[in-house]
C-alpha cells in the first residue's frame, strides 16, 4: 500500500482512541529503530514519548524480537491452567526484582485490567468493599478502572461504581495553601485523608489505589513523606495499598518501581507497558506473600483467556534482560540529570512555561498563560479551541514526537536515550516555546 493508502484506510475503517475522528491525520510509519521512526517518504521522527510512555527500549530490539520468534516456534499460546516456561520464569523475575514483601504474580492483558484484578483481589483479601484513588489520576479506560480513574475521561463512565471514593492528589504546584516543606504538605494531605476515610467507615475501605508518580495528568511527584503517610495509615486501618507502576515501573524513574524512591513497600503493584516494552502487550498484578498464602485455601475469582500469554511472557524475559544487560537505570539516571537541566532552563527562559517537573526520564512542561496567577494555557478538561493539539502539531513537524495532556506536554523519551539526543531535541521544544510566549 501506499503511505496515502495506509492513511484512508485508517481513518476510513478504525475508530482512533480519545479522538474526534473527523479531520485525523495520523501519519503512517514504516519502520523504527531505536529512539526514531520513519514515514513513507523517508522523514525523521524522534519519539520523545515512548510512544505511550511503554516502548522503553525503543524500536528494533533485537533480543526480544528473537525471543519471541524462538518461542513462537514452540508454541505460541497455551491455557492459563498448563504450566509454561516463558510465563513461570517471568514471574519469577519480577518477584525477584520487586521488595521482599512480594509473593506472586497473576498476568493479564494491560494496564486497566492489572488495576481491575487488583480491587478484585484486595476486596476478597479484605472482605471489604469501597476503593480509595485520586482524581489526578488515570488507570484505565475499561469499566472498573475507567471508575478508579479521577480525571476527566472518567465521566463518560458516570453514574460511577458505588464505594469508588475520590481524594486529592498533593499537587503542590497548584495548592492554594502555603506549606514551608514538603513534609509539612505531606502531612496535611494524610491528615485530610485520614478524617476522609473515618468519614467512609474505616472497616469497609479495602484499598487505596495510587499511581506512585501520577503520569498522564503531569508527572506529580510525591512530595517528602507522602507515600510513607499513606502507608502507615494503610497499616493503621488495614487497608491494602495498590501501587499502579504501569507508567512509572521498570526504570522510567531510574529505579526499577518508583516506589523505591521512596523506600516503601506496597499490598499489591500493578504493571504493564516497560515490562514488554509494547513488543506485545501484557499487564499483571504482583501480590504480597501474605496476599499469596490467603489464596492458598481461598478461591481466586480472577481469570483471563490470555492470562501469562507464552509470546508476551518471552518477550518480558527479554526485556528484563535487556534493561540489566544494557545497565538502563544507570542510562536513565546519567541522561536524566541532562533533561533535568534543560528542562529547568527553559522554565527559566519562557514565559509560557509554569512549571516542569521530572524523575529519571519521566517528565512535564506544565504550560500557563501567566507565570504569576499560574493560569492554564488551557481551562481543565476544555481545550475545545485545540491549543495543545497545536502545540504538538508544530512540535510533530520538526521532528519531536510526543503527547499533551490538559496543559502539559510529556516528555519521557525511551530509556535508551542519551544526553546529547535529549539536547538535540530539546531544542525544537525551545523555538516553539518561543511562539508559544509570542501568543499568551
Ligand atoms: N495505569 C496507568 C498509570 C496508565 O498510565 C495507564 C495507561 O496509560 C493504565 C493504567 C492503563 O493501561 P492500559 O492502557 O494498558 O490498559
Amino acid at each position: 500500500m501506499t503511505s496515502q493508502e495506509i492513511k484512508e484506510q485508517q481513518t476510513g475503517y478504525v475508530l482512533q482512541s480519545w479522538s474526534k475522528q473527523k479531520g485525523l491525520k495520523p501519519i503512517p510509519i514504516e519502520r523504527g529503530e531505536g529512539i526514531y521512526m520513519w514515514d513513507y517518504e523517508g522523514n525523521r521522527y524522534t519519539d520523545m514519548s515512548s510512544q505511550l510512555v511503554n516502548l522503553n527500549v525503543g524500536h528494533g530490539n533485537g533480543y526480544i524480537v528473537e525471543a519471541i520468534k524462538a518461542q513462537a516456534e514452540k508454541y505460541c499460546y497455551i491455557s492459563p491452567s498448563y504450566a509454561s516456561e516463558p510465563r513461570a520464569e517471568l514471574a519469577k523475575m519480577l518477584i525477584e526484582r520487586l521488595p521482599d514483601n512480594m509473593g506472586k504474580i497473576f498476568f493479564t492483558n494491560g494496564g486497566a485490567d492489572a488495576n481491575e484484578n487488583a480491587v478484585k483481589i484486595a476486596r476478597q483479601y479484605t472482605g471489604r468493599h469501597k476503593v480509595f484513588s485520586r482524581y489526578r489520576s488515570y488507570h484505565g479506560s475499561t469499566f472498573g478502572a475507567g471508575n478508579l480513574t479521577g480525571e476527566p475521561r472518567r465521566y463518560p463512565l458516570e453514574p460511577g461504581i458505588p464505594g469508588f471514593v475520590k481524594f486529592f492528589d498533593p499537587y503542590l504546584y497548584r495548592e492554594k495553601i502555603h506549606f514551608t516543606t514538603e513534609e509539612e504538605a505531606s502531612e496535611y494531605y494524610i491528615a485530610k485523608l485520614r478524617e476522609q476515610i473515618q468519614y467512609e467507615g474505616e472497616n469497609s475501605v479495602a484499598a487505596i489505589v495510587l499511581e506512585t508518580i501520577t503520569g498522564s495528568n503531569g508527572i506529580i511527584i510525591p512530595p517528602k513523606g507522602y507515600l510513607q503517610g499513606i502507608r502507615q495509615l494503610c497499616d493503621e486501618y488495614g487497608i491494602l495499598l495498590i501501587c499502579d507502576e504501569v507508567m512509572a515501573g521498570f526504570g522510567r524513574t531510574g529505579k526499577m518501581f518508583g516506589f523505591e524512591n521512596w523506600g516503601i513497600k506496597p499490598d499489591l503493584v500493578t504493571f504493564a507497558k516497560g515490562v514488554t516494552c509494547g513488543y506485545i502487550q501484557l499487564g499483571g498484578v504482583a501480590v504480597s506473600k501474605k496476599i499469596a498464602e490467603y489464596f492458598e485455601e481461598n478461591f481466586l475469582s480472577c481469570g483471563l483467556t490470555y492470562s501469562g500469554h507464552p509470546l508476551a511472557c518471552a518477550a518480558g524475559i527479554a526485556c528484563l534482560k535487556f534493561y540489566d544487560d544494557a545497565e538502563i537505570l544507570d542510562n536513565v539516571n546519567k541522561a536524566g540529570k541532562i533533561l533535568a537541566k534543560e528542562l529547568e532552563r527553559l522554565k527559566e527562559k519562557h514565559a509560557s512555561v509554569g512549571d516542569v517537573r521530572y524523575i529519571g526520564l519521566f517528565s512535564a512542561v506544565e504550560l500557563v498563560k501567566d507565570k504569576k496567577t499560574k493560569e492554564p494555557l488551557v481551562p481543565y478538561g476544555r481545550d475545545t479551541a485545540g491549543v495543545m493539539k497545536g502545540i504538538i502539531g508544530r512540535l510533530s513537524a520538526k521532528g519531536f514526537m510526543t503527547y499533551s495532556h490538559e496543559n502539559m506536554i510529556l516528555i519521557a523519551p525511551p530509556l535508551i536515550i542519551t544526553g546529547e539526543q535529549i539536547t538535540e531535541e530539546l531544542v525544537k521544544l525551545d523555538e516553539v516555546l518561543k511562539e508559544v510566549d509570542m501568543e499568551i
